[in-house]
This record gives structure tokens, C-alpha cells and sequence, in this order.
């Protein structure tokens, strides 16, 4: 058992976020959480006694200081084990959300026996008492850091526990037949084969296709969680940072009429339509003329590579179409596969005339803008949804959002390998069975049915202090 494990103590935290609030919430849970309580809390209901109440009950009544002076009135709500989020008795104090009222109360019930709670140690211990398994567990920390609509569609599908069913699926598969593997190694002088070969080889190739399936599904995942990445590229002075500024509805990049002035490249997240995009301003494409322009350059096409939509931006009164078109060539070149790129026109606002190539840019279905005047923004930020919403679109099947899921994945996809390999080589069968046990390992990884206290510590760190 984790050396976090809460066993034996009653531990306590504010839940809700710190500082002043109108209301504060502090919960307490372990096997003295009531009776810690009562030692502190007077119902108002002189026939409630607090130690002996229903489960899942709210009572309302008043908290006393150690020196019987009135600290607040409260509402104490009570969830007995083993229905509750830890599946310990739980007791939840909902005060007046002043600092001091806060802090006091919480010192009052660590003087009384209880003690503070470590980040994630609520949480931990709902795993660790089976209430939820190490994915579910992280995707709480997910739901509670979601800042978009895609993040948090990840994190409920995964909260409500359909990639671990999935994990599990494909584990119990292997298990059944390792234990038939080893069942054979136990008559190993009788040359008998329990486990069907043929059988095997199909199942070991069904469930690399479905780990396989999995891992590409990380990248989008990866892009949807922390915001899909949004290149914006041009030649100097088109416009880009203006356009950023607008896009960020703030003054983050810098605007100036010499060129290349933007060096490095600026990044920003914001939130459309519940999608959140990373925008990324980068220097120029065109020829650099000094080291450090040359370095924002490189930049530039590191840039392009790992964006998911690329943003052309060009001057529609200084550009012309043969200059469009290399542009948009190079950056097919540079760009990665399935990226998507959306040629904006800016500075409308200064047109007189027609440009030349005019039918041309039109056919490249070109979003035409005047960045200084805010005018068509609406139009770009609905191609970069339209760009997204297939993608959206997939989110209801199993997307895999965390680097150590993808992790453990791509280590057990090894091991699978290794064991097809050994099953059509004919290698032995303690060979072969210790290849499909490391495969097991890593996809128990994922769901906590293997831990270790470092993975543990590693995940429930990153927690807030008091889920
Ligand atoms: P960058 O080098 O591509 O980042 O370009 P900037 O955003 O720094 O803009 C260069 C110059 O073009 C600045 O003086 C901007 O005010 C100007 N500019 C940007 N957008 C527009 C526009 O839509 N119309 C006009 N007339 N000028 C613009």
C-alpha cells in the first residue's frame, strides 16, 4: 500500500478555490472524520446527533472554538463509507468563505485529530479504495483544469471510465491466454498444447490494431487538450501581429513598420466556440538578412511543421499571385500531414482597385480582412472551427489525452511485436509468455491495476490541495 495512503487517519483540506468566497467548503474524510465533527459542530436540531445520521444527509447548526466562542454557522453534509468519493466516511463543512473563518476552521479540526491533507490525497484514496482507477482518477484532474469544450468532452469520456473498459478488454484477452500458456509450461514434459497458436497470433494482431489505434488518436488528444496549434505566416509587415492582437484581444505582439521586427515566435491560447486554439506568431518567410532573423526563420519552419492550420497572411495591395503561390508551396513542403492551410488577404481597407491575379486568389477561397479595422475577423475565426470540426466529430470514440497513457501504449505495442515475432519464429513458450506479461504490465499501467509509489506520487502531485 502507498506509503499516501490515508489509512488509519482522517485527513482535512479546503475544497474550495483559496481565498475569499462567499461560501468555502472543507472536507474531511477518513474513519474519525465524524467523530472529529461532533467534537466541533452543534446541530441546531437538538434531536440530531451527528454521529449517528444517515448517510448522504445535510444539518445545519453552529462550529465552536476551542475557547466555546462562535466561529460560524454551517452546514454539514455526511456521505458514510462505503458510498462516498473516497469511499471513506466523509464530512463536508460548507462555511462563510472568509479567509480567517476558513483557516480557523481548519485548524480547529487539526487540532481535534485530523491532519492536512496532501495534494490529490482525496482522490488517491478513492483509487487506492477501488472507487475509481488511475485513468479515471486522472481524468478528475482534467475535468478540473478544463478550460475549453473539447478538454472537458475528453475528460467526462474519460472519467466515466470508457478507455479503461477498453484497457481492461484488451488485458483480460492476454490474461486468458497467458494463464493457458503457462498452464502448458507446467506440462512441459508432456508436449501439450493449450493455447491455440493460430488463435493467438489473431489476437495478438487484433489488439495491436486497437493499441495502434489508440496511439494515433494521442496526437489529437495531445492538440485538443492543450489547444490546436495555429501558425501564423507571412512576409514582413502583412499584418501578422496586428492579426494576432486582434485574435488575442490583446497587445501581446509587437506591431511596428520595419520589417522582421518580430523575431521570435509569440504564442497564445484562446477559446472559440468552446475549441481552444494556440495561436503562434512567427517571423517572416523571406530571406533573413542577419543571424538572429535567420535563427526566427528556422523557427518559422519548426513552427509550420507541428501546426495543425496554417494561416498564409499576405498584403492584398503589395503581394502578388506568383509570390502567393511559391509561399503556399513552401509551406506544403515544411507542413505536417493532414494540416490544414487558410490564405487570408489582409489590409482591404487600402485597396482602390482590383488587385492583379484577383481570380485566382478567389479560387484559393481566400478570406479577405482588414486587420487594423477588425473587419471579416468572424469569417477566418469560422474557417478555423470548420477546419476543426471533423476532428471534433471523432471525439466520442476513446482519444487518448495523457503523455504517460501514450507511454505506456507504445511500450506494450513493443511487447506485442515481440511476442508476434516469437510466435511465428516458434521461439519458446517462457520466452513468448514473458513477452505477453510485459505487455500486460504496461496496459495495467495505465489503468493502476500495476503502480508503483513513484507513478503514484507523480500523478496525485499534480492535483490541487483538497480533491
Ligand atoms: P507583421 O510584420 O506581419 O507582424 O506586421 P504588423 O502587424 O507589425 O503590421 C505592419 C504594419 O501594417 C503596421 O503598421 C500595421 O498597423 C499595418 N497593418 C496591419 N494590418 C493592416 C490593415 O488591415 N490595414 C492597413 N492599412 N494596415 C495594416
Amino acid at each position: 500500500m502507498s506509503e499516501n495512503s490515508t489509512q488509519g487517519d482522517t485527513i482535512c483540506a479546503i475544497s474550495t478555490p483559496f481565498g475569499m468566497g462567499a461560501i468555502a467548503m472543507i472536507r474531511l474524510s477518513g474513519i474519525q472524520a465524524i467523530h472529529i465533527c461532533n467534537k466541533v459542530f452543534i446541530p441546531n436540531n437538538k434531536n440530531t446527533d451527528i454521529t449517528n445520521v444517515s448517510s448522504h444527509t445535510s444539518h445545519f447548526g453552529k462550529i465552536f472554538s476551542d475557547d466555546k466562542t462562535l466561529l460560524d454557522e454551517v452546514i454539514v453534509s455526511v456521505f458514510k463509507n462505503p458510498h462516498s468519493y473516497t469511499g471513506e466516511d466523509i464530512v463536508e463543512i460548507s462555511c462563510h468563505g472568509s479567509v480567517y473563518i476558513q483557516e480557523q476552521l481548519l485548524q480547529l479540526l487539526i487540532r481535534n485529530g485530523a491532519r492536512s491533507a496532501k495534494a490529490g490525497e482525496f482522490t488517491l484514496c478513492a483509487f487506492l479504495n477501488g472507487k475509481l482507477d488511475l485513468a479515471q482518477a486522472e481524468a478528475v484532474a482534467d475535468l478540473i483544469s478544463s478550460d475549453s469544450n473539447a478538454a472537458h468532452k475528453l475528460a467526462i469520456n474519460q472519467m466515466k471510465g470508457g478507455f479503461s473498459e477498453q484497457i481492461k478488454l484488451l488485458r483480460n484477452q492476454l490474461v486468458e491466454f497467458t494463464a493457458m500458456l503457462e498452464l502448458e509450461l507446467d506440462f512441459s514434459e508432456e508436449d501439450v498444447e493449450f493455447a491455440n497458436r493460430e488463435n493467438l497470433a489473431k489476437l495478438l494482431t487484433n489488439i495491436s490494431t486497437e493499441v495502434s489505434a489508440l496511439l494515433e488518436s494521442y496526437s489529437l488528444g495531445n492538440v485538443l487538450k492543450s489547444g490546436i496549434p495555429v501558425a501564423i505566416i507571412g512576409k514582413p509587415n502583412v499584418g501578422k501581429s496586428t492579426l494576432l492582437n486582434i485574435l488575442l484581444n490583446e497587445d501581446r505582439a509587437i506591431v511596428s513598420e520595419i520589417p522582421g521586427t518580430t523575431r521570435d515566435a509569440i504564442e497564445d491560447t484562446m477559446i472559440i466556440n468552446g475549441v481552444c486554439f494556440r495561436f503562434i506568431d512567427t517571423a517572416g518567410l523571406r530571406e533573413a538578412t542577419d543571424k538572429i532573423e535567420h535563427i526566427g526563420i528556422e523557427r518559422t519552419y519548426e513552427k509550420i511543421a507541428k501546426a495543425s492550420i496554417i494561416i498564409y497572411l499576405f498584403d492584398i495591395c503589395e503581394d502578388n499571385i506568383d509570390d502567393i503561390k511559391i509561399a503556399v508551396n513552401e509551406i506544403k513542403a515544411k507542413a505536417g500531414d493532414g494540416a490544414r492551410i487558410i490564405l487570408v488577404a489582409n489590409k482591404t481597407d487600402k485597396l482602390i482597385e482590383e488587385p492583379k491575379g484577383f481570380a485566382e486568389i478567389v479560387e484559393f477561397d481566400t478570406i479577405f480582412i482588414s486587420a487594423k479595422r477588425r473587419e471579416n475577423i468572424n469569417l477566418l475565426t469560422a474557417r478555423l472551427l470548420r477546419a476543426v470540426n471533423d476532428d471534433l466529430a471523432n471525439i466520442s470514440s476513446t482519444v487518448v489525452t495523457s503523455s504517460r497513457h501514450y507511454e505506456a501504449l507504445h511500450h506494450s505495442m513493443d511487447s506485442l511485436a515481440e511476442a508476434s515475432d516469437a510466435l511465428a519464429n516458434g521461439v519458446s513458450n517462457d520466452l513468448l509468455a514473458e513477452h505477453i506479461r510485459t505487455a500486460l504490465h504496461h496496459l495495467g499501467e495505465i489503468t493502476g491495476d500495476i503502480t508503483t509509489e513513484e507513478i503514484l506520487d507523480s500523478i496525485f502531485s499534480k492535483f490541487c490541495i483538497g480533491k
